[in-house]
């Protein structure tokens, strides 16, 4: 998986539509559609320049490194701080697709991608949020 430019690493079947490749310097931004199958989602990562998503379908999980978990759906919009380690991904019995924007940097795509959201982390994600 992963559209021209770029590599996420991610549990489950995900899938990235380009909607910006990132041009020549001074150019340094992205935008990819991703398609995340139900209970797809990506490993912990960070982003050097931050990085906005644009829920369009279905219900987005987003965590934190220190174990919240909030719930975005269509038309939300979650902007992620430089440097900040989190994952991203679908509910467990839908499809969820976002826009993923966000800037590189003189090196790269300016992702540091951390280890895999296991099985038990992201169920204790879903229950957090379905005792709420
Ligand atoms: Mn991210």
């Amino acid at each position: 998986m992963g559209g021209a430019g770029v590599t996420w690493n991610v549990t489950g079947d995900v899938y990235i539509d380009a909607v910006h490749v990132r041009k020549a310097e001074p150019s340094r931004m992205a935008c990819g559609c991703v398609h995340f199958t139900s209970g797809a989602r990506t490993a912990g990562h960070s982003h050097a320049v931050g990085q906005t998503l644009y829920i369009t379908e279905g219900v987005a999980l987003l965590g934190t490194r220190d174990g919240q978990v909030i719930i975005a759906r269509p038309g939300q919009v979650v902007y992620t701080p430089p440097g900040e380690e989190h994952w991203h991904g679908a509910a467990p019995d839908e499809f969820m697709v976002h826009l993923a924007l966000y800037e590189g940097t003189a090196h790269g795509d300016g992702a540091t991608w951390l280890e895999h959201v296991a099985d038990d982390q992201y169920k204790a994600a879903v229950a957090a949020l379905e005792a709420v």
